[in-house]
């Protein structure tokens, strides 16, 4: 079988690459640990400069790099396909290497519609240890039909081993429309994680802001949760957006961290704010970042939510000033199968 080297500069290590294989899945089976969120080409988290050798892209085209940074040389790991031995310069995510990846059965414990349109769910370990992660990090439940659907862990690790999700019904999907009428406490979820590099970076005392749109509240609540138990050194603020105020979900603990912790700051933002409703902030929650902090230079910046939301706010916020290699991000787009599927339909309706 065919195979290339590939130099990952920023750890100088050397990963081998089978015929066809992903730069990023062979990262991952020799426990290399490079960022990466959405799998599937869309959200750019896996992003690497190429210094030398060639790559093709067979399975999803890099929708998250423009033809300019195509040309300059920059790559998408997670569909990038060596044609020859490569040089790739990416920075590892240390903190998450060596957690074991796994698979295993949660049983439902609790079941509580925190919006119209999100569902939280309790999940306990069945008859197996609890899951080991990170805050931040998310898993994918593993369905009958060896499809997979990733959800954050919206809480950080529990001795208990209990892992809270919580699931926005999507309209037409196949899981979480499910989770809303068919899902019943003592139900089994087969899942795998855990998964991805949305997690705090403990390199820096820079003031932090957090960006969540909707749902993508879920894994930055995991990381707020651990800093409430060994606080951090530097100011936290938080920006969440929704559409309107019900679907800010659990508004009233974030309200609570906002008023007990000196350290925390918590900013609502609703894009389809009521007139008379003056508790909230009208307008799109990136926007309400830039006007409060219209130069980021000093910041690092997590955000997590919706593709519209990353897409938008990763231009947006390094036009501010925001170093690249200080955003962080998850994007939470369909899964890679379903993608794959609207990209082919796509091309079939533009040949
Ligand atoms: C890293 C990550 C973390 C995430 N975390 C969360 C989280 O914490 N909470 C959360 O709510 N979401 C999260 N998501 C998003 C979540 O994974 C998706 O919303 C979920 O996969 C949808 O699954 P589904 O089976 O219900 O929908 P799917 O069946 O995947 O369908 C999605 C949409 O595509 C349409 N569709 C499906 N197949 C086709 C096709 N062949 N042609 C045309 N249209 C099609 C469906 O009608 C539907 O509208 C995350 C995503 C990622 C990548």
């Amino acid at each position: 079988m065919s195979r290339h080297r590939v130099h990952l500069i920023g750890s100088d290590s050397w990963i081998d690459v089978a015929s066809g294989e992903t730069v990023l899945h062979a990262a991952r089976r020799q426990d290399r640990a490079l960022p990466y969120s959405c799998l599937s080409g869309r959200c750019g988290s896996c992003r690497g400069h190429l210094i030398a050798g060639q790559v093709s892209y067979p399975y999803n085209p890099p929708q998250a790099l423009s033809p300019d940074e195509l040309r300059a040389g920059e790559v998408l790991l997670c569909q990038a396909v060596p044609q020859s031995d490569l040089e790739v310069a990416i920075r590892e995510v240390d903190a998450i290497r060596g957690i074991p990846l796994r698979q295993l059965d949660l049983r439902v414990a609790g079941m509580a519609q925190l919006a119209e349109d999100v569902m939280g769910l309790s999940l306990l370990p069945h008859e197996q240890a609890p899951l080991a992660y990170l805050p931040g990090q998310y898993l994918d439940v593993l369905l009958a039909s060896g499809r997979r659907r990733a959800f954050s862990i919206a809480n950080a690790p529990r001795s208990d081993g209990m892992i809270e999700l919580h699931v926005r019904r999507v309209s037409g999907g196949g899981f979480t429309e499910q989770v809303f009428s068919d899902l019943r406490p003592g139900d089994i979820l087969r899942v795998e994680g855990p998964l991805g590099t949305f997690v705090a970076r403990a390199d820096s005392d820079r003031p932090l802001l957090l960006v969540a749109g909707g749902t993508g509240f879920a894994p930055i609540k995991a990381i707020v949760e651990r800093w409430l138990e060994q606080p951090p050194a530097r100011r936290v603020q938080l920006y969440w957006g929704a559409r309107v105020a019900t679907d800010l979900y659990l508004e009233s603990a974030v309200a609570r961290w906002a008023n007990e912790h000196p350290w925390f700051g918590y900013q609502a933002v609703l894009s389809e704010q009521s007139p008379d409703d003056t508790r909230y902030r009208g307008g799109l929650v990136h926007q309400a970042v830039l006007e409060d902090h219209p130069d980021l230079a000093s910041f690092d910046l997590y955000m997590s939510g919706p593709p519209a939301l990353i897409e938008a706010g990763r231009h947006a916020f390094v036009d501010a000033g925001l170093p690249a290699d200080r955003l962080y991000y998850d994007s939470f787009d369909y899964a890679p199968d379903v993608l794959a599927s609207l990209i082919r339909a796509r091309q079939g309706a533009n040949p």
